[in-house]
């Protein structure tokens, strides 16, 4: 039992092929298998062992054979479900397999010969894709393979903060509350967190990490025969469209998973058909995935940045450090020009670069509550271009003083003094 609480211990008995679905309250929860195996979005459970899974989580606990699972608890929603799509997902990802194998038979340094699948998961909100992606990581993880894990969405972020595009590798299936490891991820910090805001730029960076991937497996034949899992924004009309297209093509693409929309997957299948390397599969959406409105969105927003700075569960406390204004350079990058027209030379164009960027200046701008990204730039001129390193998160600007303090996730002095900003805030809640 919890010390200093009551127990409410629960047993659940899975038939084989069906999951137990929760959604915790606004306390912990603890659960462990019992007798037979199961598995959190295809990362199996160790048998007896107690986990806590934090509040708020939406989580499914599903079994191949059979399982016993117990709970230590209260929460929000818990049933069973014995109608599930799994069955499918894991036969995608026994066609992924063979793939990899394929691949891996015939690695020469060759960069016409097979390469591993470059599967691409997309759907509207909540159709349940990134749920799709940690299984097909976890169970090729299971097998050995290293995949690379890629995060187009800015709206939520799976890797990092939202508001940037991110890649890592995978080595071993996810943990399924800790999720993506950060240590090994290449980050482009975007800014914002829909791509309308600057659409180029957005485009911009899905190139750039792409273009990095693919010099990266030119070197390491394990990571190209392991292949790309790609998540996807659930952006799907218009401009969503157009930029899902980009990403299909920019990565290259083979399979294109379509979640829970019949429409999105005819018109894909439709332009994607002259293409002869490109399979596109459409999937049922669970049922158990569950519909996050604006303001739960914006909140989970909020939490992706507080465990960034302070961990899972608050263990971790960021470092406070102040620089003098003209120790850091703050950029942002596209929006108009800032002086008015009439400021401007004659004949030169107003109208705004989406890519041009821009000193910010500390005093005039305000920069309190700031998501800034630290870039791995040596020069502004390649700011667009280059990762980050991390974030800060300015918690004070001292015009008088000229000086800037915001939080780091490490001590010490900044590895560069090149910042980015982009619209992205937070207001950290105690
Ligand atoms: P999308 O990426 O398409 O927006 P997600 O994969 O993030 O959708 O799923 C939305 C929410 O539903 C997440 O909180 C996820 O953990 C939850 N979820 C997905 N599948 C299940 C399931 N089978 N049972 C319970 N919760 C689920």
């Amino acid at each position: 039992a919890v010390p200093g609480g009551s127990s409410n211990l629960k047993q659940v008995k899975l038939d084989r092929e069906s999951e137990l679905r929760i959604e915790v309250s606004d306390e912990p929860l603890r659960l462990r298998v019992v007798n037979g195996t199961a598995e959190i979005f295809g990362a199996e459970l160790p048998p007896e062992i107690w986990r806590t899974f934090p509040p708020r989580l939406k989580f499914a606990v599903f079994t191949w054979y059979g399982a016993t699972i117990e709970m230590d608890g209260v929460t929000e929603t818990d049933y069973t479900a014995d109608e599930t799509p799994m069955v499918s997902y894991v036969n995608v990802h026994a066609i992924l397999d063979a793939r990899r194998r394929f691949a891996k038979a015939s690695t020469s340094t060759d960069s016409d010969s097979p390469q591993g699948p470059r599967v691409i998961v997309v759907g509207p909100t909540d159709s349940g894709k990134s749920t799709l992606t940690k299984m097909l990581i976890s169970w090729a993880a299971k097998q050995g393979w290293k995949p690379t894990f890629v995060d187009l969405d800015v709206g939520q972020g799976s890797i990092t903060i939202p508001g940037s595009i991110a890649a890592t590798p995978i080595e071993m299936p996810l943990d399924p509350v800790e999720g993506f490891p950060l240590d090994m991820a290449l980050v482009y910090y975007y800014g914002h967190t829909t791509p309308a805001n600057n659409v180029e730029l957005y485009k911009t960076m899905v190139k750039e990490l792409a273009q990095v991937l693919e010099r990266q497996f030119l070197g390491n034949p394990e990571s190209r025969a392991a292949g790309m899992v790609i998540n996807t924004m659930g952006w799907i009309d218009g401009i969503g469209y157009e930029l899902l297209l980009h990403a299909i093509e920019t990565f290259n693409a083979s399979v294109v998973l379509v979640l829970g929309q019949e429409k999105l997957f005819s018109m894909l299948k439709d332009v994607l058909k002259s293409k002869s390397n490109v399979d596109v599969v459409k999937l049922h959406k669970s049922g158990g995935v569950v519909a996050r409105n604006r303001d739960y969105r914006k909140v989970a927003r909020s939490s992706r940045i507080q465990e960034y700075f302070y961990g899972l569960s608050k263990e971790l406390s960021p470092y406070a450090n102040t620089s003098s204004f003209s120790d850091v350079q703050v950029f942002r990058i596209g929006g108009g020009p800032q002086a008015p027209r009439s400021a401007l030379p004659i004949g030169s164009d107003p109208v705004s670069n989406p890519l041009r960027v821009t000193p910010v200046n500390i005093e005039e701008r305000d920069l309190l509550h700031s998501i800034l990204a630290v870039s791995y730039a040596e020069e502004p001129d390649q700011i667009v271009s280059s990762n980050v390193s991390g974030f800060v998160y300015v918690t004070e600007v001292d015009v008088l003083r000229k000086k800037i303090t915001y939080l780091a996730p490490s001590p010490g002095a900044l590895p560069s003094k090149i910042l980015v900003a982009g619209s992205l805030t937070w207001l950290e809640s105690h």
